[in-house]
């Protein structure tokens, strides 16, 4: 019809299990997709749906239905399972304005709010510390239950002129959260460099420079190395639990005697297993707070 006068998309809705969220948000990365959305709707934290959208004229039955494969074998690989998806076609105008649509100011806890970078900031929210988001590529933009975890520790024990550590910082929101609610001083590393280049990004558009956030490509061996044998007071880790778990022999090398952490991205069956390795190294669990089927453990010396 009109799809050589505009271009046209195709727009995937897709009902998932919020397990594969990572993995979803990695393969399109992978990919190269990065006109995506994620959301969870409050009734079912079980699942979130996702909005895709593919150039309709590089993407014809064929190819869509291979993605859609791909999916469902990423699916059956964490033992779970895909709806049927439902693929509509979208003109230029229709796919910015549902892009957009699916973002809204974002209240967090008493004190912040998540502001997309074209949205004017409402004057029912005038009061709060604004997180101006890019939403792209990276992980983290708010809505996912891990990350509000975080979002709503930070804001009920404010980080305030305490040095803070952010590992695994996806699109930066953690450390910019802690940067408004008081810390002095944020590292922030992430593997993946499309996230260190959406969290250089998120932290300009929030006028947050390296005087106050560095963010490097690396894991933990990349902080070390830049705190130089110096400690953090506040370790933000909001990374799956087998990640993790992996990582806590180090944090001794991080946090100082009476350093914290913050520890997201564990499912709430994972947290026996998490809280022995804890205390293996010395840390015990403070407090334990969850949204559906995530946890988030606050962990320090007993
Ligand atoms: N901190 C953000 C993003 C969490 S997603 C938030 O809370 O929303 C987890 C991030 O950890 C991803 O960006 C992933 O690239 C990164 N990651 C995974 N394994 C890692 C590791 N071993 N070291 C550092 N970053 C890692």
């Amino acid at each position: 019809m009109t799809s050589d006068l505009k271009a046209s998309w195709w727009q995937l809705k897709l009902l998932f299990p919020v397990d594969l969220e990572e993995s979803f948000v990695w393969k399109f990365a992978t990919l190269g997709h990065n006109a995506f959305s994620v959301e969870y709707p409050l009734e079912d934290t079980s699942r979130g749906l996702l909005y895709l959208w593919l150039p309709s004229n590089e993407w014809g039955a064929v190819e869509r239905e291979a993605l859609f494969t791909d999916l469902i074998q990423l699916a059956n690989t964490f033992g779970t399972y895909l709806d049927q998806p439902v693929w509509e076609e979208v003109f230029d105008e229709d796919w910015n304005n549902n892009w957009k649509k699916h973002w809204q100011p974002d209240p967090v806890g008493n004190s912040l709010l998540i502001l997309p970078v074209w949205l004017d900031l409402p004057k029912e929210h005038s009061h709060r510390l604004i997180l101006r988001l890019d939403p792209g590529c990276a992980f983290g933009t708010g809505s996912h239950p891990s990350t509000r975890l975080c979002l709503e520790a930070l804001d009920r024990k404010p980080p305030v002129a305490l040095k803070v550590a952010d590992l695994g910082c996806g699109s930066g929101l953690l450390g910019l959260a802690a940067l408004r609610l008081g810390a002095c001083h944020v590292w922030a590393v992430d593997i993946d460099s499309l996230a260190v280049r959406s969290t250089t990004h998120n932290a300009q558009i929030n006028s947050l420079g390296s005087g106050e956030i560095e963010v490097e490509l690396g894991s933990i061996e990349a902080l070390k190395f830049k705190l130089n044998g110096n400690h953090v007071d506040l370790l933000l880790c909001n990374i799956l639990a087998p990640v993790i778990e992996s990582l806590v022999s180090q944090f001794q090398d991080l946090l100082g005697v009476n350093g914290r952490a913050l520890l997201s991205g564990i499912l709430i069956t994972q947290v026996p297993s998490l809280t022995l390795v804890l205390e293996e190294f010395g840390w015990c669990v403070i407090s334990l707070e969850d949204q559906g089927k995530w946890a988030l453990l606050e962990v320090g010396r007993p």
